[in-house]
């Protein structure tokens, strides 16, 4: 249990870490879910990803880009079962693409 809080810790602050001191101007009372928002846009969509780093793409898996893992998961934006999806790798918590979940 405490490793699992630790590593949502550790991607909590790879998040807020890309967002840049230009967004410093969002208020404060925007709070937490207003800046995974922003975060969010940052993050490439997965083709987007796939355009940018072709090499990582084999055999319909993608890796890590990073440590070339290809144990990534999947994660909620807000909650658990939100359909805007952050995926990362689980071996070195990159933050890698984004996708939407379609119903
Ligand atoms: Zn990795």
């Amino acid at each position: 249990m405490n490793s699992m809080m630790n590593y949502f810790g550790s991607i909590n602050n790879k998040f807020i870490s890309l967002v840049n001191l230009k967004n410093k101007k969002v208020p404060r009372a925007s709070s937490e879910t207003q800046f995974k928002k922003i975060a969010y846009d940052k993050i490439l969509e997965r083709q987007e990803y796939l355009n940018k780093y072709p090499h990582i793409y084999h055999n319909e898996v993608i890796s890590c880009r990073v440590c070339s893992s290809q144990d990534i998961k999947d994660w909620g934006l807000l909650s658990r079962d939100d359909d805007k999806r952050v995926h990362s790798c689980n071996s070195c918590g990159q933050i890698l693409w984004r996708s939407r979940v379609s119903i």
